[in-house]
């Protein structure tokens, strides 16, 4: 059987094709340059979202008309400022983080940013801080522990209002779910995810495929 439309561009296209991108389209704001340093300077895992990455879902956000929004998983704020940058003046962006060095540096990162005001960060385990929230959020933006996130969709389910956005990161896993033999933890805790998210009745899902993937439903009015 011939293949459909391969797509067949090899890697350094693909590399060259992401540059453009970001060149044409992303602009990161000075403080946000700091904040991807302020990671590197305080030996924190260099693993916060690309800034086309951040600038897609900041434009998702902002497509729908989010007020309110929750991420899982802070690391040094960077993701939160693009979200944050979706809001409206008198928005709001609760973010959750468990490690208490990764949510000190980001609230000074969001004090830097000014925007310490609209942005609340929890600290603790995300699934007990969850139990705490009460509300409804326009955007769930996931990005902490892989084999939390059907935990944490669950609960986005129920708290994501109609027309709003859940979004998972981490999605490719450099390419990785691609591979159904794959044994490694992480990679089937994100092919269980993506799959999970694309047969949801309740959500109408894509994927964003740059970067390392941003799998994401619409939750259906
Ligand atoms: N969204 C960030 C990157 C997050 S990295 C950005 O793009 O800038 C993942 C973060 O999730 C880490 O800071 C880690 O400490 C946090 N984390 C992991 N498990 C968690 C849990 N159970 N509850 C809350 N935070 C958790
Ligand atoms: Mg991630």
């Amino acid at each position: 059987m011939p293949e459909k439309n391969p797509i067949t561009y090899p890697e350094s296209v693909q590399a060259s094709v992401a540059s453009y991108i970001t060149d044409l389209f992303v602009q990161e704001s000075d403080i946000q340059q700091q904040v991807r340093q302020s990671v590197i300077d305080n030996e924190m895992p260099q693993i916060d979202l690309r800034p086309q990455e951040g600038q897609f879902l900041m434009w998702m956000a902002r497509s729908i008309g989010a007020r309110r929004i929750l991420e899982v998983g802070t690391l040094a704020g960077y993701s939160a400022l693009w979200l944050a940058q979706a809001l409206p003046e008198d928005g709001e962006l609760i973010t959750l983080e468990a490690d208490s060095k990764h949510a000190r540096i980001a609230g000074e990162n969001f004090q830097k940013a000014g925007v310490h005001d609209r942005v609340k960060i929890m600290i603790g385990n995300a699934h007990e801080t969850l139990k705490t929230l009460s509300g409804e959020f326009d955007v769930m933006f996931i990005d902490a522990e892989k084999d939390g996130y059907l935990a944490y969709l669950e609960w986005g389910l129920d708290h994501v209002r109609p027309g709003g956005l859940i979004a998972g990161h981490n999605a490719l896993r450099h390419g990785q779910v691609a591979d159904p033999e794959n044994p490694d933890g992480f990679v089937r805790a994100m092919q269980a995810f993506n799959q999970h998210v694309a047969s949801e009745p309740r959500l109408l899902a894509t994927m964003y495929p740059g970067g390392d993937g941003l799998v994401m439903g619409l939750v259906r009015r």
